[in-house]
């Protein structure tokens, strides 16, 4: 029915999270139809992000600098990091637009089902990076999912002994909800309100 090459851009397509195959049609005979003012300048856009971008080997993120701009900006407080599970987090919170720190990106969470072990996530530079640099604060932002939550404790029991403030987003988030879903001003409450770990620890124990 199609050219090969049209076939191809529309398997490609539907190879993308949350598209499927009849998105991928309208998508690709959108781009056909729009060849000059939308085809060719995503195309181009594509290969220049896909050259330039990097993934910044202090926290994670996406940028054209590597250490990324967040880590390299000396207004940043580089002894609190926050904790969060995928970029699309870390964009989140960007947007609030009130968080001065720096992060730290996990790249997923602890899932044994799926066999995602702690090794399989940037567990162990954090660490390090902890043990290294004299870091006050961890704050946890990862999901109320129960991978999310999985993580969390994990995160709290390898910190166990280890003289630092542990911190969490405040309630109010929506149970099973992912952050990027949240809008600014909730998710920046949220973060401002944060809760202490080491003080719920301490009264269960
Ligand atoms: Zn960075």
């Amino acid at each position: 029915m199609y050219s090969k090459e049209i076939d191809l851009l529309i398997n490609l397509l539907s190879s993308l999270q949350g598209i499927g195959p009849r998105s991928a049609r309208r998508i690709a005979l959108q781009l056909i139809a729009k060849k000059n003012t939308l085809m060719m300048p995503l195309g181009e856009m594509i290969t220049d992000v896909a050259k330039l971008i990097e993934k910044c080997k202090i926290c994670g993120n996406y940028d054209s600098k590597n250490p990324c701009s967040i880590c390299t900006n000396e207004k940043r407080d580089e002894n609190i990091i926050c904790i969060v599970e995928e970029v699309s987090d870390l964009w989140a919170l960007e947007r609030g637009r009130l968080y001065q720190g720096v992060y730290h990106v996990l790249g997923g969470t602890l899932d044994a089902i799926r066999g995602i072990s702690p090794e399989k996530l940037n567990i162990d530079y954090l660490f390090k990076k902890v043990r290294e640099k004299k870091i006050n604060e961890i704050i946890l932002a990862t999901s109320l999912t129960t991978a999310g939550q999985t993580t969390a404790h994990y995160i709290v029991s390898k910190f166990k002994g280890i003289d630092i403030k542990i911190t969490r987003l405040a309630r109010g988030l929506p149970a099973g909800g992912e952050l990027d879903y949240l809008d600014e001003a909730t998710l920046s409450q949220a973060l401002y309100e944060r809760i202490s770990v080491n003080k719920e620890m301490d009264t269960k124990a």
